[in-house]
């Protein structure tokens, strides 16, 4: 047997805060409770089925088992420059301004390996989607954190970034509509983003995975309709969350030309393009009828007001969100986050997300995700009711 050592990069990672919880909820399981999962970010509607019928048709035509273009099939990054004109007013180039990706977590975390060099610098929020961290870590980089806190609507307050910190970050990293805060960013946030990343000449990556999952008519925008954004970062989006395609793994980044085929670059060296039959697929999801998409909006829209009704009504703090189907709660009096969580697995059999899982200041928070239907919401609120807090 060989000593098998690993890497410094997976040795280094941050320690993963759900271990316990994880270990909670196997204990729990084991007792036979009927768990309520709260905890994971992954729509729990299946994928509309004339998406699944494009697919099924894709699947068939041998031309669809080759090796695809690495940057994604034309006619793909044609459909996503039809789909940010017509949704966002937003002009895109389909030949150098649009980059086809394996899920967009896949392009988070590969796009720091085109711009981060040994010990470079890169924003990220605390709380944040954990992959930005991660992927400039495996890059060599190193973070500096904005807090999302409460006073500032979950936005960063860039004018508390260091200057010496600014002035070597190379790349940021923005989420909205926000996970896991749910928090949502209008255009003058956008237009701040905009004049500090040309102060100090850093890229601007924008997550948008939650633009699509808003409610009550509110429209969520895009970073790219900010004068001067194009200029200066790209947007990732992802069919994952809008048409319930998580394990499908398609999504696609857009913005800056250099940018993205420096992403591109990175790609073709790793990966080589998503399966045709699934880009297809992506296509009917884009250009298809967005009824769908609607429905679930609705959906959520009633599980929220179900579950943030009910929050409020036992007494804890909790605002409703706008967009994404996460709702951001603030532990009672005398609770960690990780004592909350603990509290609602082992006493109520809810599985719950602890905020410090996302990074130090989500401590105090609580994640629980939209992803059961009315009745088992109604029921998490009579359980939180029973076991008290
Ligand atoms: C779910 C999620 C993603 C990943 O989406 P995929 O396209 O499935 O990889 C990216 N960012 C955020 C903030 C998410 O919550």
């Amino acid at each position: 047997m060989i000593r098998i050592e690993k890497s410094d990069r997976l040795k280094n990672l941050p320690p993963y805060l759900f271990k316990e919880i994880d270990r909670q909820k196997e204990e729990v399981r084991k007792k036979g409770v009927d768990i309520i999962d709260l905890g994971v970010g992954d729509p729990d509607m299946p994928t509309p089925p004339h998406i699944i019928e494009a697919l099924n048709k894709a699947a068939l035509n041998p031309a669809n088992h080759k090796y695809p273009s690495y940057t994604g099939m034309d006619e793909f990054n044609e459909t996503v420059a039809r789909w940010y004109k017509r949704r966002f007013n937003v002009d895109l180039d389909p030949g150098s301004e649009v980059v086809t990706l394996i899920g967009s977590k896949e392009g988070i975390a590969h796009i720091p390996l085109a711009f981060i060099n040994n010990n470079d610098f890169a924003l990220a929020s605390s709380p944040g989607y954990p992959v930005y961290d991660i992927g400039v870590k495996f890059a060599g980089g190193q973070i500096y954190f904005m807090d999302l806190l409460k006073k500032n609507d979950f936005l960063p307050d860039l004018d508390a970034v260091p200057e010496e910190i600014a002035g070597k970050a190379k790349m940021m990293f923005i989420n909205y509509p926000n996970n896991p805060t749910s928090a949502v960013a209008d255009g003058d946030f956008f237009k701040k983003v905009v004049s500090f990343a040309e102060l100090h000449n850093i890229i601007v990556c924008h997550d948008a995975a939650y633009t699509e999952m808003a409610f009550d008519g509110y429209r969520p925008i895009s970073f790219l309709e900010t004068d001067g954004a194009k200029d200066v970062g790209i947007e990732f989006h992802s069919l994952s969350k809008t048409y319930n395609m998580t394990g499908w793994r398609i999504g696609f980044a857009v913005g800056r030309a250099e940018v993205i085929q420096a992403l591109g670059q990175i790609k073709s060296n790793i990966d080589s393009g998503a399966f045709q039959a699934v880009q297809i697929a992506g296509i009917a999801a884009l250009e298809g009828d967005q009824a769908c998409v609607e429905n679930m909006n609705r959906e959520y829209t009633e599980r929220r007001d179900v579950l943030i009704d009910g929050l409020i009504g036992l007494g804890l703090s909790v605002e409703k969100p706008q967009a994404t189907f996460y709702v951001w709660i603030e532990v009672p009096e005398g609770y960690s986050s990780a004592e909350f969580t603990s509290h609602l697995l082992l006493k109520g059999g809810i599985v719950v997300t602890p905020g410090n899982g996302f990074g130090a200041a989500g401590e105090g928070y609580v994640r629980m995700a939209l992803t059961v239907g009315k009745e088992r919401m109604k029921e998490v609120i009579e359980r939180i009711r029973a076991i008290g807090f």
